[in-house]
């Protein structure tokens, strides 16, 4: 049985730790760490966690050890975390952006240290927060195959998983999935903003354009077996009115735009790397 040790108890943290505890986890089994008391208190309301504000606490409890800080707190956490206690045989599984396993490793070699610690590198979304998320994941090679079953259940616990060949990869899912949500909110803001000119009020326009986009992503879903550009097929008769929009997104090179676009989430990636 694991013991987990999430360190940092903010929006990431509590998207998996409410996954891991209804997927059945024991709440006895998990402790965050957290400098300031409010999250990690309400943590321990709501899911019975055990909470600490000392890192190395929870490092010492756990064998799998969640980074869930900000970038720029990663490497110095692990450097704390590796000159006052034993990791070896901990799992660490960084949700950091931006942060390399390379890096992380570094952070958490002591001088004396002949082995690398095993790291996985993860690139999840905030739909995780609703147990919908979709996450790459990428293991150094010292993570064992016991220890891959691990982060890939941690994760699951709060959406789907892909694992990745290459650490470059993450930053592609970053592209397609980690960047996402904000590229589907865009194109619903601007259909809001012109409902809302056709006249509707606020509320219709959201909720006009909100019930839609759920609708055809669970059309999407549940229609797994059939290509997207089916399903588009399907609700789009030569010379009608979905026709006449479709192809005016394609005079304007809606294609183009999108890959120009991805490929700017991918150059940014690898400018904070
Ligand atoms: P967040 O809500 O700001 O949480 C970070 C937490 O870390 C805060 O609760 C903060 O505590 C705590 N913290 C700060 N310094 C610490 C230290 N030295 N030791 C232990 N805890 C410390 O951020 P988040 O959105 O959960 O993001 C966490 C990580 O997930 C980031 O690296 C981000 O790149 C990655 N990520 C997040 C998302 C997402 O959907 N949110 C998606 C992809 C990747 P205080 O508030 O007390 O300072």
């Amino acid at each position: 049985m694991n013991k987990i040790a999430f360190i940092g108890a903010g929006n990431m943290a509590r998207a998996i730790i409410i996954g891991l505890v209804n997927s059945g986890v024991a709440a006895q089994n998990i402790m965050v760490a957290n400098p300031s008391e409010g999250k990690r208190l309400q943590l321990e309301q709501e899911f019975g966690v055990l909470q600490t504000s000392d890192n190395l606490k929870a490092s010492e409890f756990a064998n799998v050890i969640v980074l869930c800080v900000k970038p720029h707190f990663i490497e110095d956490v692990c450097s704390q975390i590796s000159q006052a206690i034993d990791i070896t045989g901990k799992l660490f599984i960084s949700v950091a952006a931006g942060t390399t396993v390379a890096q992380i490793q570094a952070a958490l070699t002591k001088e004396s240290a002949t082995e690398l610690a095993p790291v996985v590198r993860v690139m999840p979304n905030t739909p995780s927060q609703l147990g919908l998320g979709m996450s790459g994941l990428y293991p150094s090679k010292e993570v064992t195959a016991e220890q891959k079953e691990s982060a890939d259940t941690l994760m699951t616990a709060v959406g789907k998983v892909i694992w990745l060949e290459t650490e470059a990869k993450i930053n592609d899912v970053i592209a397609v999935a980690g960047s996402a949500p904000a590229y589907y909110f865009l194109f619903m803001e601007a259909m809001e903003k012109h409902a809302i000119t056709l006249g509707f009020s606020a509320e219709e326009s959201r909720m006009l354009v909100q019930q839609t986009a759920f609708g055809s992503a669970q059309m999407v879903v549940q229609n797994s077996d059939l290509e997207i550009s089916t399903l588009r097929g399907n609700v789009t008769s030569k010379g009608g009115t979905t026709h006449a929009a479709i192809e005016k997104f394609k005079e304007q090179g809606i294609d183009e735009m999108v890959k120009n676009s991805m490929n700017a989430a991918i150059a940014r990636a690898e400018e904070m790397a």
